[in-house]
């Protein structure tokens, strides 16, 4: 069946101004002014006084559920299709955390499947925190050439009391073995870096670029909003020419601690000169989130949600940011990052992935491959459990 979309004003994610936009088996097949269909086999949908948005692109979900920080019973739950689909959603990148022995590789190449066969785009990291990584063949480059959905290594933790204290060496041996196994099956092979709250933040990386042939564009390091000394080296990082990910989920006890909002990240991004392409937000969905009293004691725990990910773009928006000029952060910019050609763009030739919003910022339709998952605000497609 092909679909017409009517009149919309398209951000491609750069505003393209009122175009239709033609679709079938998944993809984008025309973009333009008044199109004109020779095909009783079409259906028209009219868009008018709506834009057409990229489907979203997060580079950091833990799709099988996270946390466990806390004891067994802080482990998060899994995710189900509507948590990504109602917010616009339509591709994820799944990682472990801190748990890869509860929590497996086997488990999440299962869940990023499934999720798959639901209707979204799912890609996964091997390895989690730790150092050895982790792997399901018995090295990372095997992994990539051998697993189709495995496009990287993460989120391996460097500055955290967490992690397993790399060397650069050791940290050098990962990149190494990531970008060979990148290389030899057209992935990105990125090493995905959970940068924790501990002294060093980002020399380690900086370290192995100095010191070794891997290049600095080897890493993307996420929580950059962690702190504002992380965010100002993270400005750094950015303007050598590499990636870095802020965290959209949040809770205020994350605040309290010193977390730099997203909005307020962006804008302190945007008056350091910082080029916006260089920046992608994740949301670190189905990770835990601590909760604090007024003591400072830990009192309970809350969840990160993809959710966070279309809600940091709308609060982008309404604190005056342009939507074309913040749309990559949420789209292009991970896409581009992890090589993941098909999306984050509205182009003829692209995955049919795609948001219908009002003009402020209501989702009424995501198309995931042309699927149709969310109808008039609505989800139409569940995952098979979900509303048990
Ligand atoms: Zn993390």
């Amino acid at each position: 069946m092909l679909t017409l979309l009517r009149n919309v004003e398209l951000y491609a994610p750069q505003y393209c101004g009122n175009q239709d936009v033609l679709f079938a088996a998944g993809k984008i097949l025309a973009i333009g002014h008044n199109l004109n269909i020779n095909s009783e086999l079409h259906q028209e949908i009219d868009g008018s006084g709506k834009q057409l948005l990229p489907g979203l692109v997060d580079p950091l979900a833990h799709i099988t559920g996270g946390g466990g920080e806390g004891g067994f019973a802080t482990r998060t739950r899994a995710m189900n299709l509507t948590d990504a689909s109602l917010y616009g959603v339509t591709t994820l990148v799944g990682a472990l955390g801190t748990d890869s022995i509860s929590r497996t590789l086997e488990e999440l190449i299962a869940k990023a499947k499934g999720l798959q066969q639901d209707g979204l785009s799912v890609y996964c990291y091997t390895g989690s925190y730790s150092y050895p990584v982790a792997t399901l063949t018995g090295s990372i480059s095997r992994d990539l050439m051998l697993i189709d959905q495995i496009i990287g290594v993460g989120e391996i933790a460097i500055a955290d009391h967490r992690g397993s204290q790399l060397s650069v060496h050791e940290l050098a041996r990962v990149a190494a073995e990531c970008r060979v196994g990148g290389m030899l099956s057209g992935k990105a092979g990125i090493v995905f870096v959970h940068v924790g709250d501990g002294k060093g933040g980002l020399n380690l990386l900086h370290q192995v670029a100095e010191q070794t042939d891997i290049p600095l564009t080897q890493f993307y390091p996420t929580h950059i909003n962690r702190s504002q000394q992380l965010l100002e080296q993270g400005f750094a990082f950015a303007k050598a020419g590499a990636m870095i990910d802020f965290t959209a989920s949040t809770n205020q006890a994350c605040l309290d601690s010193g977390e730099v909002a997203v909005v307020d990240a962006v804008q302190q991004a945007i008056n350091a000169n910082v080029p916006l392409r260089q920046i992608s937000l994740s949301s670190d969905g189905n990770a835990s989130l601590p909760v604090f009293n007024d003591r400072g004691e830990l009192t309970g725990l809350e969840m990160g949600t993809v959710a966070s990910l279309y809600q940091s773009l709308c609060q982008l928006v309404a604190a005056g940011m342009n939507l074309a000029e913040v749309l990559p952060l949420v789209t292009s910019n991970a896409a581009r990052t992890l090589k993941l050609t098909q999306k984050g763009q509205l182009a003829v030739g692209m995955d049919a992935d795609m948001v219908l919003t009002t003009p402020d910022m209501v989702i009424d339709k995501v198309w995931s491959q042309g699927l149709l998952l969310v109808d008039q605000g609505q989800a139409v497609r569940y995952s098979q459990f979900e509303r048990c």
